[in-house]
């Protein structure tokens, strides 16, 4: 797949800012991974074709990837390092996104909704279809290929809209079920539709997660708080020159109109605010 030629230079010169200077590693967030080449309707949906079109490109720049808890190391990770994360924990990710990355030798996060483990999405989005999920043994699977398994509440709730109990229920649910159904340590966690409020944070904190993700954008360490760590969304409709753009900028709108504006605002506050 072509990438225009400043796409390739501002890709050339990505990921190597040190995670010291709030530029830690992109943190990408994909959901589902469609078969074939087809654009998916749903803009969360990637196709497989781009997916690999996209872990073809890291490697062929020598980009690191490295799990979402590894990111607790980030003062002694390499130079373009990424984390790959899905979230829901989708059946289409065994067969169209994990066997790609272990082919290659990558590795990726996935955030879990722990209650419908190899059964079917058991919450309602306007425009999402039922999906089959993960089942326990694909889950275990991936995990013993190095894959990390995270959670993403009991029931894909939403966060701020619950009491307390119920926030605790479902978060701290979310882990023991997971860590009951595949008898392992989860360290992770994301929020669904990125939704979280004081309470929720805390009560990730209080059932012992050691890193959590948003959706909102941004690089690694550009929020000092681990529990509320910053994601790139891939999209249907990135290009593999978006892509690129993505992991120069660490953010999901990667519009020229976007990328001119932050330039013009970098080179005003080098030349004219000192
Ligand atoms: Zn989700």
């Amino acid at each position: 797949m072509w990438i225009d030629p400043l796409s390739k230079r501002l890709l050339k010169n990505a990921g190597l800012i040190p995670a010291t200077q709030g530029r830690g590693p992109v943190v990408l967030m994909y959901h589902s991974i469609t078969p074939g080449k087809g654009r998916p309707v749903p803009k969360w949906s990637v196709s497989e074709r781009n997916f690999m079109a996209q872990l073809d490109l890291l490697k062929s720049k020598s980009w690191t990837t490295i799990c979402v808890s590894d990111l607790l190391r980030s003062d002694s990770l390499p130079p373009r390092t990424v984390a790959i994360t899905f979230d829901d924990g989708f059946a289409d990710n065994f067969e169209h996104a994990f066997c790609h990355l272990r082919d290659r030798g990558m590795t990726a996060t996935w955030f879990v909704v722990s209650r419908d483990v190899g059964g079917v999405s058991g919450w309602t989005d306007a425009d999402v279809p039922v999906r089959s999920m993960l089942s326990a043994g694909q889950l275990h699977e991936m995990a013993m290929a190095g894959m990390e398994i995270g959670a993403h509440t009991r029931t894909h709730a939403r966060l701020p809209e619950l009491s307390r109990a119920e926030i605790e229920e479902e978060v701290i649910g979310s882990k023991k079920e997971l860590e009951d159904a595949l008898n392992l340590s989860i360290k992770s966690f994301a929020y669904p539709y990125g939704l979280f409020n004081e309470e929720s944070v805390e009560a990730v904190r209080e059932a012992g997660f050691q890193i959590a993700c948003t959706t909102r954008t941004g690089w690694f360490g550009s929020d000092p708080d681990i529990l509320r760590v910053r994601r790139v969304a891939v999209f249907s409709h990135d290009s593999l020159s978006a892509f690129a753009r993505k992991l120069a900028f660490a953010t999901s709108d990667v519009s020229w109109q976007t990328i001119a504006r932050y330039t013009a605002g970098r080179i005003k506050s080098r030349f004219f605010e000192k």
